[in-house]
């Protein structure tokens, strides 16, 4: 197969990237290992879309997010556009998400492999000349004049050899993973402030004598679904490298023998539950955090917090410093700061204290957003590589808050566009025509 923009991994990231190359004049292919596109929206119930909310007035991203909502409002899986925006998090249906990407991307003419792996890449001196993927045909090469990194783990890159860092400096952990499912049958009517009260109450007791692994108390809420009677939660956690097969399979199974007690506890003890059922399980663990590339710049917690614009600004981000225990502990040990009250022994609290960024500078400043640079999604020493997601350069602080949703559509649209610019242009991603670039994601409807 051959395109001029070949797109790994359907994600958020990716399906911008391939959408904004698409709408950017270049023949783009989308290449997924599952059938269907949405990556963690789909295949962890992830959901709501974070990382848009600037004020009543302006979203911080539009492009691709705006067309994809446009388009699940239209068929009832999310609200309008106009509302959306105005919200802090943009709750959708996941499955019609499914659905409305699809056709989002087919609309802009992308064309899609579906159930294939993307296993190796043919590489000279920087350059990309094809990749294999694995599929039920055996291996299958695809031929591109640029490839996007949409995989999350930065797969693409890692295993073409450009250098890549995972978790933070000093002892390599990640975010801790997690989970999200559905509980349907729900008779929310019945969920009183009271009932809430004694539920939170008898859920913290359970957590405190190890019963329940939970990192928080909540009753879930309408992220990855709309329905009424449905809820999603998020509340689980897992420690380790989402990378290494034999931890991912633990995390599957621990993940779901977790979703199964809690969804328990609730039927037994919550009145209003008394009837519900699980009505969707992840596809997939909810991985945070893996690999980073060694872009041309590594954004940094300084960036956040101060909201700094650069010249080279292809995307904005409103998101703060998230960063989930890496211990994946629950009790006493919400976020990764350095006030974190846990009763463990932790070696960052002991030894370096000092990178751990403070409860109360987490965020860009208010009402305000940072800049994310052209280099962050240009590996050093790519010629036709970027990346768009959650694996963009950024250290493990400023990925803390890069990571959501409607930032990884925003880099994947200014991904796309920088592929399809350097193609008109005719140059390299090393030399990526930065003012193009530009026009052409305000032309797309993005904003940067
Ligand atoms: C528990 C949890 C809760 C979260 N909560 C929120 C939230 O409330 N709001 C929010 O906005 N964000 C949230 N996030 C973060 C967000 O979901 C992710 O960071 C985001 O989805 C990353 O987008 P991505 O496109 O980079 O990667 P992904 O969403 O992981 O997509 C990558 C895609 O690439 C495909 N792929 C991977 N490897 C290969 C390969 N080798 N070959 C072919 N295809 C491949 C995958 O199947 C997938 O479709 C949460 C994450 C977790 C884990």
């Amino acid at each position: 197969m051959k395109a001029d923009v070949v797109v790994i991994g359907a994600g958020p990231g990716g399906m911008a990237a391939a959408w904004a190359a698409a709408k950017t004049g270049a023949e783009t292919l989308l290449v997924e290992r599952y059938g269907f596109c949405g990556g963690m929206a789909t295949t962890g119930i992830i959901g709501s879309i974070l990382g848009h909310y600037l004020n009543e007035k302006e979203p911080a991203v539009a492009g691709f997010l705006k067309v994809l909502v446009e388009k699940m409002a239209v068929l009832g899986g999310c609200e309008k556009w106009e509302n959306a925006f105005k919200k802090y998090g943009i709750s959708f249906d996941s499955e019609i998400l499914k659905y409305a990407a699809e056709q989002v991307l087919l609309e802009a003419g992308v064309k899609f492999l579906y159930h294939s792996y993307f296993l190796s890449a043919n590489v000279n001196s920087g350059m990309i000349n094809h990749i294999e993927v694995v599929n039920k045909s055996g291996k299958m090469k695809i031929e591109g004049k640029f490839f996007i990194d949409a995989t999350g783990d930065a797969d693409v890159a890692y295993f073409s050899g450009f250098e890549c860092t995972k978790g933070r400096p000093q002892d390599g952990r990640t975010e801790s993973m997690g989970c999200i499912f559905k509980i349907a049958g729900i008779d929310e009517d019945r969920l009183t402030d009271d009932v809430v009260k004694q539920a939170k109450e008898k859920l913290l007791k359970l957590r405190s004598t190890g019963q329940l692994k939970i990192f928080n108390e909540g009753l879930g809420g309408k992220g990855s679904t709309i329905r009424k009677g449905e809820r999603s939660f998020n509340m689980t956690r897992f420690a380790g490298d989402a990378t290494d097969p034999i931890t991912l399979t633990q995390a599957e199974i621990s993940l779901r023998q977790e979703t199964f007690k809690i969804y328990n506890f609730f039927k037994e003890n919550v009145p209003g539950f008394e009837n519900s059922y699980i009505s969707a399980f992840h596809i997939n663990a909810g991985i945070r955090e893996t690999r980073q590339i060694k872009g041309l710049y590594t954004l940094t917690e300084q960036d956040v917090i101060e909201g700094r614009k650069t010249d080279d600004s292809i995307a904005r981000c409103t998101y703060w410093i998230d960063i989930h225990c890496p211990f994946g502990r629950t009790i006493n040990a919400h976020l990764c700061y350095k006030e974190c009250q846990t009763p463990d022994y932790c070696i960052m609290l002991d030894k370096y204290k000092d990178y751990l960024p403070s409860k109360d500078k987490l965020h860009p400043p208010a009402n305000d957003w940072f800049s994310i640079p052209a280099r962050c999604l240009i590996p050093e020493k790519a010629k036709n590589l970027f990346v768009a997601g959650r694996c963009i350069s950024a250290d493990h602080k400023a990925m803390g808050a890069t990571r959501v949703m409607a930032t990884c559509m925003a880099t994947g649209d200014a991904a796309g566009t920088m592929a399809a610019s350097c193609i008109e242009e005719k140059c390299d991603a090393q030399s990526v025509p930065v003012k193009k670039v530009q026009q052409n994601i305000i032309h797309i409807g993005g904003l940067y």
